[in-house]
């Protein structure tokens, strides 16, 4: 029995079925950046296709590359929307590749348009407006407007795409996100009417779960396809199913008298009799050092206490006093996911850490071996 991360990837097809459930019509880009968000980018990317998904999102290059890179996908058919910013030594492979690249400056417009033409090929892009996330795109409505034009107006350019980032869409409260949304769809309205053809998208999972009005033509979704609540809640409140569960096993069980203690700097140290079992999991496979004495664990269906420091291999959890703590030697453990009639989420998790379950589960590290399945297959040892 291994440690692993189990990943159903029919849970991924039916969330992005769900998530499209929603659109009435529009298309849903599956964002698979960071390896899919620690589930493994290639595995997903398919899946998510499965699903419905029409096209892929990833932060740039690099990871475009090691999805060409594989044999699946050599001539992927579906449009791959490369998120960030594209530096320059990258450019003419992402025109040659025909991926779709975010625009937001009139210079680098130009220099693509002219690098395109050089290369006798038309390069696809998508302008996108700052209307106040505070990081890419351009904040001048105006320019943005001369820019999409220009797209649309240059013979070696496709004008693809309109698009903009929500920064509070996962803060229900929160009334930025209709501002945000006002300035966008004032800035697309007379472009989409003066480019019909053209695909305006704007919504991550938390806008197309909150807001129809955010849809327009497409929504790129992340972490909802994995089943994860982008409100921070339980993913069953949004009819997501979690598709990555993190097991091990009771790999030893030992009697730590009171007194006694487990782990680096004896963050432990026993009240009464106890009888711990040591878990080969740890930070070196992003199971975080912060979850030292701050995180719960299911064996044989009920929740133990993680207890003592977590170290970069193993972790020490508090099986109780009674000997019978000794029959679950070799027990499957698990540290997200379900047991009988518990569940541990990556919500609970990211909660104990005061972080997002993007987070704990783009963290899990490459050691952490991911084993793949689909319903009724077994995604991880029982
Ligand atoms: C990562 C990303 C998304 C996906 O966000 P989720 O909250 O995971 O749905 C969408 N759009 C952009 C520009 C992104 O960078």
């Amino acid at each position: 029995m291994t440690t692993q991360a189990g990943v159903n990837l029919a849970s991924i097809s039916r969330n992005c079925t769900r998530l499209l459930a929603e659109l009435h019509g529009g298309e849903l880009c599956a964002v698979i950046k960071a390896d899919g968000y620690g589930h493994g980018m290639v595995s997903c990317a398919e899946a998510a296709l499965a699903g419905g998904a029409t096209w892929l999102a990833v932060a740039g290059m690099g990871e475009a590359r090691e999805l060409v890179a594989d044999g699946e996908f050599e001539d992927l058919e579906a449009p791959l929307l490369l998120l960030g910013p594209i530096c320059s030594d990258d450019l003419e492979e992402a025109i040659v590749h025909g991926f779709d690249i975010v625009v937001w400056s009139e210079q680098y417009i130009a220099h693509i348009a002219q690098l395109a033409a050089m290369m006798e090929l038309k390069a696809r892009v998508h302008v996108k407006l700052d209307s106040g996330m505070g990081r890419f795109g351009t904040r001048d409505a105006q320019a943005a407007t001369r820019i999409a034009q220009a797209a649309a107006a240059a013979p070696s350019l496709e004008l693809v795409g309109l698009m903009t980032h929500f920064a509070t869409a996962d803060e229900l409260e929160d009334a930025f996100f209709d501002e945000q949304l006002e300035r966008f769809t004032s800035w697309v309205t007379p472009l989409k009417e003066a480019y019909p053809e053209v695909i305006v998208h704007a919504a991550n999972s938390a806008a197309t779960l909150r807001d129809r009005r955010a849809h327009f033509d497409m929504v790129r979704c992340g972490i909802a396809i994995y089943g994860m609540d982008p409100f921070g809640k339980d993913p069953a409140e949004q009819d997501l199913e979690p598709a990555m569960e993190v097991g091990s096993h009771v790999a030893a069980v030992k009697l730590c008298k009171v007194g006694e203690s487990a782990g680096y700097g004896r963050r432990f140290t026993a009240e009464h009799d106890t009888y711990i079992g040591v878990v080969p999991i740890g930070y070196g496979d992003g199971w975080r050092r912060g979850l030292s004495n701050n995180a719960d664990v299911l064996v044989n269906g009920h929740r133990h206490p993680l207890v003592g420091t977590v170290s970069m291999d193993s972790i020490t959890v508090d099986l109780g006093a009674d000997p019978a703590a000794e029959q679950l030697l070799g027990l499957p453990v698990v540290l997200i996911g379900y047991q009988g009639e518990e569940r541990i989420t990556a919500e609970e998790v990211a909660g104990r850490l005061g972080t997002i379950s993007y987070e704990i589960a783009c963290g899990l590290t490459r050691r952490l071996e991911r084993r793949y399945c689909r319903d009724g297959e077994q995604c991880r040892d029982e």
